[in-house]
């Protein structure tokens, strides 16, 4: 007996689902209120670890198909939550950024033959970039200013400027500066070149030959950070590759509050739909993955009236990180109960931010 649960706990309710065929199905909640047990033709029990402690008095069941759903809310405790999608989005940080490197001795290797290229040993500096995409969100915040009172207009200008000074220069780190965008890390290119194969565009690992980076147009070695291992305070950890677009999404959801994109890899169309924010899941007796957007999608370009929504297009420069995204999707949407994964034209996944 497979089952699926889903919680917002934003809203305080859990959405559990059990397949089963068609059996009379009772549930029962022990004491504790942590837990529900599932009871199937008179015989199989299981008993199901809920996300939250729940209010008896709220459960609602209903049986559609081979699918036998409840609804559960969570017992207030007098928390409050702050429901703005904001806040949810604040806690979407990408990893290996400047907090993470500035605490700890690391180094990174290269993904295929475990080689050393980077670490904090020769490094003097570690700046983050504000984003993947600075320059474009320099347009947004100089299009989106606040209305100035008169009076504050000079220092406005004056900050404006710095920040323009700061960001509108050329990318272009220092001999020993690493720079760290979402899933970038850029280095000067004369500062370690006994690491690296300089072939053009391409960088590739000195001692394996793939290629694990190319050249910005400044000049600045760039690294995509799925090609390496990291090593950090002595916790070894990879960079999963379908980051690179989630990031992507990240950004676009933060500045513009877009929800529907699409997606424009080397060959492939994508048309992706976001929502539910922040939700838990968990598959049967899995780890439950926290801070999921639920996704809807479908591959193809956009329809006629999609057109006229608010649609971001998002070039995936890196193929393979869309290849990557999109199965990650797939495999989501192979293991939800089969009556949970279509809607419509769209299919059913999720993806964790952590
Ligand atoms: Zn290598």
């Amino acid at each position: 007996m497979k089952y699926f649960f889903e919680y917002h706990h934003w809203i305080g309710a859990v959405q559990l689902w059990v397949e089963n065929d068609g059996q009379p199905i009772a549930t029962e909640i022990p004491h504790d209120r942590r837990h529900i047990n599932v009871t199937i033709g008179n015989k199989r029990v299981i008993t199901i670890n809920l996300p939250c402690v729940v209010d008896v008095n709220t459960k609602g069941e209903v049986q559609r198909g081979k699918l036998f759903n409840v609804r559960l809310n969570e017992l207030k405790s007098g928390k409050t939550f702050d429901r703005s999608s904001n806040h949810i989005m604040e806690k979407l940080v990408a990893k290996w950024m400047r907090k993470d490197l500035v605490k700890h001795p690391f180094v990174f290797y290269c993904l295929d033959c475990d080689t050393p290229v980077i670490s904090s040993i020769n490094c003097k500096r570690i700046r983050d970039m504000p984003s993947e995409f600075w320059a474009d969100f320099m347009d947004y915040w100089h299009c989106h200013k606040p209305d100035m009172e008169p009076h504050q207009k000079g220092h406005h200008v004056a900050a404006s400027e710095t920040l323009l000074h700061r960001y509108n220069n050329p990318l272009n780190p220092a001999v020993g500066e690493i720079m760290l965008s979402d899933s970038f890390i850029y280095i000067n290119k004369d500062w370690i070149p006994e690491k690296f194969i300089y072939d053009e565009e391409l960088v590739r690992s000195r001692s394996c030959n793939t290629v694990i980076g190319s050249f910005t147009k400044e000049g600045s070695v760039r690294i995509g950070k799925w090609n390496l291992r990291a090593e950090i305070g002595g916790f070894l950890d990879v960079f999963d590759p379908s980051n690179y677009v989630l990031y992507q999404i990240y950004n676009e959801l933060k500045a513009h509050s877009i929800r529907l994109f699409h997606l424009k890899g080397d060959d492939k169309r994508y048309i992706i739909w976001v929502f539910g924010i922040g939700s838990c899941i968990q598959f049967d007796k899995s780890r439950m993955l926290n801070n999921c957007l639920k996704i809807l999608y479908r591959d193809g370009k956009p329809a006629e009236s999609e057109k006229n929504q608010n649609i971001a297009e998002l070039k995936v420069e890196e193929n393979s990180a869309l290849i990557n995204f999109i199965q990650h999707l797939e495999s989501v949407n192979r293991q939800l109960p089969e009556e949970l994964r279509l809607l419509n034209e769209w299919k059913v996944s999720y993806i964790s931010c952590e």
